[in-house]
């Protein structure tokens, strides 16, 4: 992509609405533009880390074998009046009317959509266990919309929903997509941390929200010193150390001696819920069993904050300069500045370098703008790809052209063969 052609607008002031880091360097580095009060809209550099996250979680979840589909956004009310959530989700739900008086709904969670869905097609214990993933857009009309996308009003949620046989089966698959939820928010660059946050009673529900520490967080968490050098610890460490919200803190009955407990804020950034047959059943949603009799499927479902995670990896990840994005998620992976456009030398080495690295599939942006260097330089800093590569008329004379990890600030001096070679093997 040349940015003198592409939709990327930046800009140096703070915005005076953002009071938290990625609030300000979403709105800094055009990723969004507010539409209203916890309403975006996504522009192209934005999209395409919201794209990149998306892309990891569905990967993630094919992987365990889960499929899928894409919901409508509206739906009727009489599917909610039926599970008796209705009345029950109060003000949060955005509720109106069609032409025709039917009561409709913007969908802020879907489990009484896909139970429906479920008991259209699926008539036999034989067609179990089975489970569902969107990654579609909801509404809630939270009461305090803030921080940019991470408390909004309209976001994009990756939910999923199982169905399996009997309670053994759907522990299974719970753990399943526990783990699978592990992996998805690793190869973001992120430490997940699930958090118990259901009872812990033996036959009741089970859920755990996965919290990443942030300072910014609006959950307060209680958790085992390990998790604070992850990369140290086993995974069967990891899966058994303590971590509770303050909610569910008790300092007598903690099992972390005083030295290990540590205290932070966290973000969540997904919650995965096993609730039994509390859906199919109000809903009459069956299939037959072996010996003729109807059986209630037992359902978990799973969130994900895909919206959410553009500011939370952004919240984890930045600096003063501007972001830092983790290689995964990055919108491009590279980013070539041309110090001189008016250097023929400089624009040609530039467009040489930038057509060898497109044509290798790697994604760049090439910063081709009649702007002044520093300006260039501080714009690549605040969107922070993980790499550049700065193309000036000094360095030039020498043959040479620099390779900066923006991560580290390291700046390395290669020939300009020798970077697309470098660039081949990576
Ligand atoms: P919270 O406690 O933050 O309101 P929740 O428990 O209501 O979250 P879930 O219903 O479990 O959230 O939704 C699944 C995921 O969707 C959450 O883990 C979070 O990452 C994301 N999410 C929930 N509400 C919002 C929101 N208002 N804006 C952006 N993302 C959200
Ligand atoms: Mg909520």
């Amino acid at each position: 992509m040349r940015w003198s052609s592409y939709f990327l607008p930046t800009s140096k002031e703070v915005p005076a609405e953002a009071s938290i880091a990625s609030h300000q360097l979403m709105l800094r580095a055009g990723l969004v533009a507010p539409t209203a009060a916890g309403i975006y809209s996504w522009l192209p550099f934005g999209l395409r880390a919201l794209l990149k996250i998306s892309n990891i979680v569905s990967e993630e979840q094919e992987a365990i074998g889960a499929n899928q589909v894409l919901m409508s956004t509206v739906q009727p009310a009489d599917l909610w009046i039926a599970s008796g959530r209705y009345d029950a989700y109060g003000e949060e739900m955005l509720r109106f009317k069609d032409r025709h008086e039917h009561e409709l709904l913007y969908g802020p969670t879907n489990e009484e959509q896909i139970a429906d869905i479920f008991r259209r097609f699926v008539k036999s214990y034989k067609q179990l266990p089975q489970n569902l993933f969107q990654i579609q857009w909801k509404f809630r009309d939270e009461i305090r919309p803030r921080f940019g996308v991470m408390r909004g009003r309209e976001f994009l949620m990756k939910d999923g929903y199982s169905f399996d046989l009997n309670r053994a089966g759907a522990e299974k698959t719970y753990w399943e997509v526990f783990n699978a939820y592990i992996r998805t928010f690793r190869r973001m660059g992120l430490t997940p941390i699930p958090v118990r946050a259901d009872s812990g009673a033996i036959g009741g529900n089970m859920s755990h929200e996965f919290q990443i520490l942030a300072p910014a967080g609006e959950s307060l968490l209680y958790y085992d010193a390990v998790w604070d050098d992850p990369a140290n610890a086993s995974d069967e460490d990891l899966s058994a150390a303590y971590a509770v919200a303050e909610e569910k803190h008790d300092p007598s009955s903690c099992p972390v001696p005083p030295e290990r407990l540590r205290q932070s804020r966290g973000i969540e950034v997904g919650h995965v819920f096993y609730f039994g047959d509390k859906y199919t059943k109000s809903m009459g949603v069956s299939v037959m069993g072996q010996d003729g009799s109807p059986i209630y499927p037992e359902m978990g479902s799973y969130g994900i904050g895909i919206s959410r995670l553009v500011g939370a990896i952004i919240e984890a990840s930045h600096d003063e300069k501007g972001i830092i994005w983790p290689e995964p998620v990055a919108p491009f992976y590279v980013g070539i500045v041309n110090l001189q456009e008016e250097d023929a030398r400089c624009t040609e080495v530039s467009a040489t370098l930038y057509k060898s690295l497109h044509d290798m599939g790697v994604d760049v942006l090439y910063d081709d703008r009649l702007e002044r260097a520093g300006e260039k330089l501080a714009d690549m800093d605040l969107i922070g790809l993980p790499w550049q590569i700065l193309v000036g008329p000094q360095k030039l004379q020498e043959g040479i052209v620099e390779l900066k990890n923006r991560r580290t600030g390291h700046v390395q001096p290669y020939t300009p063969e020798n970077l697309v070679h470098l660039f081949q093997k990576s």
